[in-house]
Formats: C-alpha cells, structure tokens, sequence
C-alpha cells in the first residue's frame, strides 16, 4: 500500500522525525476557512497525489500569506496532475496539505528499500537530492551510497555515522542527522515497509535539519500487523478493487475483457496467461480462495460483473479439498442469484470431475464447458469476441 505524503509524515512524527508544522488537509468540498493558521508562514502548499515530480507538474506552492495559501490550496484541490511519473497519465488531486514552508540550503536524497539481493533492507542515501534518484543512478552513480542494515539489529551506530560523513553532515547537526537515519530504519523494519524514502531531505539556510517529502510503501502481506493502516484507504485502488477486498475476494482489475473466475493465485497468474495465449485479454485477476462456496462463487460474480468492459465469464476451478461437484452446485446456485448477461465458459477439474460437469450440463443454465484450461481459454476468448 502506498501512502500520501501527509500519512507518510503522521508515521514520520511518532519515530521523532524532524518536520515543519503542518497545517492541515484540505479534501474536496472542505472550505479552505478550515485551515487554522499559526506562525509567521510563509506556507507550502502540497497535492497529495501518489506521484512524485509534483513541484515541476505545479503541484507544490509557495503562498506568503495565509489568504494566498487558502487562495491557492481551494484551486489545487480538484486539480489535474501530470508528472514525469504518471505515464501520461491525469492524477486528480483529492487533498492537498498545507504546511509551513522551509528555507532550504541543501537537499539530500535518503531512503531504505528491500533489496532482494542482499537480502536485506539497504539504505540509499545521496548529497545530491532533490532531484529523481533514478536520474542521477544513470547519470552519477558515483554520488549514491548503498548500507545493507541487519534486519535484527537496525542501522549500527558507525553505519549512521559513515553515512553521514559521505553526505558531508555539518557537526551541528550530525548527532541529529544519525539518530534520524536510525529512526528511519527502525520504521522500516517496524512498519513492515517495502520502500521509506525521504526526498528531500532539507538543511535549512540557518542549519536546521527538515523532512520535506515523504514517500511509504508497505507489504500488503504484513497489513494484518498493522490495523492502523487497514483502515486507511487504499488510494492506489479502484472501486471495484475496494469492494472486492472488503468481501474477502483478492481482485485486481486488468484492460481486458474476459472475467476470470480462479481458485488459488498460481492458477489465476496461469489463467491471465492461457488467456494471453489464445488471443484474448483477461478483464481481472481474482482468486475466489480455497473454500469456493456459494457464497464466495456468488460475490465473485457480483465484483466481476461490476466491471462494465467484461464481455464473457471464464471458470477456473480445481477441485482439490472442495470437490467439483460441490463447485458445480455453486456454481448453479450462484447464476440463479446473480444476473449473468454474458457468455459463461467453466472448467472443472479435479476430484468428482465427472459428476461435477454433469451438474453444469443438467443445470439448464446456459454454460458452456470445457475440457482442459486451453480449451477454455479458447472458447471464452471466442465468446468474447461474440463468436
Ligand atoms: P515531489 O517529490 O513530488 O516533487 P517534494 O515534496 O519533494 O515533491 O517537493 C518538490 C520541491 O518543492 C522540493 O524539492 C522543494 O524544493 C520544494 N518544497 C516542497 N516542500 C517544501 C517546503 N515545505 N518548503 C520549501 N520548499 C518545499
Ligand atoms: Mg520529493
């Protein structure tokens, strides 16, 4: 899960990260009479959007004075975003933050990834930020430096101190500038994070040290430990998605428009692949899980029906633990439930396999069946195109 910049920052206070007082957010149909100054400003005004490259798109504002940061904060909200790193695409900006604005002299680039190499949390750091680290990888490879952290033991004490001569730290502020790269991998092991990246990382012009940005992506396989974060929304997902995930059923939307039913996700992953192969484009991923109940088979077509691109339905079903003819009655009980108006394409294979398909062709549901995973693919990819 990927979180916005303000999220990132809430994490950041409870680890002691040094920060500008933020303000507040503004979402849409919020008055921007919401925000409650304090302080002299001047004042930065932020699009939350999950795209770095904000401040050249226009996304980030400078305002002087509160009106103007009120003024520019009510315009950016709403507000359609291209960066370098939306793939051409529009972000509309759903919230905006408003924080105080930082004088600042240096940017420093710093971050901890897991890199599957080492095996390890590594952190990356740079003098040189600001700027997109993938740039400057290709461009001055030179200027990055890469610590492998023990997992076990977080960032040892010499290992944030190297990291700090590399980036040339002033004394003033080397004691703090340790204990935060420190900190900063304590929330990355803590937080089961996949990536924190702070970038930039400022130093003010009277020497202070600033997070600027904050970027967080945790392991969605590790979201059970963390019941704050479950309960955020996920920004990266569609509706459908969200719903989905809310009725237990992993689903992923895709281009394509051939449904696809599976149990187990290798099964799904060869499913989308089968598919790929007889000429068609699958419309989701979807792994209805083990227990492929009638329940579960009927929430399954509800989310894939929801879907308007969708033009045919493909079953995928090994009957392992669940037997085929426990699918099968699933699946008929299930049609009778939910308004299928598209072509449905099943394939059982497993234990009872034979009474399984003579449950389907009994069933007076129009569906058509077939014999081995290539078949269906074939046949659903045909149905779609309205053959
Ligand atoms: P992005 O990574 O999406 O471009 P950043 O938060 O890194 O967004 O901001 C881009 C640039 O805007 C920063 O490098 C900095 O120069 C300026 N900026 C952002 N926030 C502040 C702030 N609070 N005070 C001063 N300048 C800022
Ligand atoms: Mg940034």
């Amino acid at each position: 899960m990927k979180l916005l910049e303000y999220e990132g920052k809430e994490i950041f206070e409870k680890y002691g990260l040094p920060m500008q007082k933020r303000i507040g957010v503004l979402k849409i149909g919020d008055s921007s009479e919401k925000l409650k100054f304090d302080g002299q400003g001047p004042w930065v005004i932020k699009a939350q959007v999950l795209a770095g490259g904000r401040g050249k798109a226009g996304g980030v504002k400078i305002a002087n004075t509160a009106d103007t940061a009120r003024e520019l904060a009510q315009k950016m909200i709403g507000m359609q975003l291209i960066t370098h790193q939306t793939q051409g695409r529009a972000l509309t900006v759903e919230e905006v933050l408003v924080e105080e604005a930082s004088d600042i002299g240096r940017e420093i680039y710093l971050s901890v990834v897991l890199d599957r190499k080492e095996g390890a949390p590594v952190v990356i750091a740079s003098a040189e930020g600001g700027m997109s680290i993938e740039e400057l990888a290709k461009t001055r490879p030179e200027l990055i430096v890469k610590t492998p952290v023990d997992p076990n033991c977080g960032l040892l004490d010499f290992q944030a101190r190297e990291l700090a001569f590399n980036l040339k730290i002033p004394a003033g502020i080397f004691h703090e500038f340790t204990e935060l790269a420190k900190s900063l991998v304590k929330l990355f092991i803590e937080q089961d994070a996949n990536l924190v990246e702070i970038n930039p990382l400022a130093i003010t012009r009277t020497g202070k040290l600033v997070v600027i940005d904050s970027k967080i992506v945790t392991d969605d396989n590790a979201l059970f430990r963390h019941k704050e974060l479950t309960s955020k929304p996920d920004h990266e997902a569609s509706e459908i998605e969200k719903e989905a995930k809310t009725i237990g059923i992993n689903y992923i939307g895709l281009d394509g428009d051939i449904g696809c039913m599976v149990n187990g996700a290798g099964l799904a992953m060869a499913t989308l692949d089968t598919v790929k192969l007889a000429g068609g484009n699958a419309a989701n991923f979807l792994d209805v899980g083990g227990g492929a109940t009638v329940e579960q088979i009927t929430k399954a077509f509800q989310i894939i029906l929801k879907d308007a691109k969708v033009k045919a339905i493909l079953i995928n079903i090994f009957g392992g633990i669940m037997k085929c003819d426990n699918i099968a009655v699933g699946v008929v009980e299930a049609s009778k439930k939910v308004k299928i108006g598209v072509p449905l394409v099943v394939r059982l294979e497993g234990t009872n396999v034979e009474r399984g398909r003579e449950i389907l062709s009994t069933s007076g549901i129009k569906i058509e069946q077939a014999n081995s995973l290539w078949e269906a693919a074939q046949k659903a990819v045909k149905a779609a195109a309205g053959n």
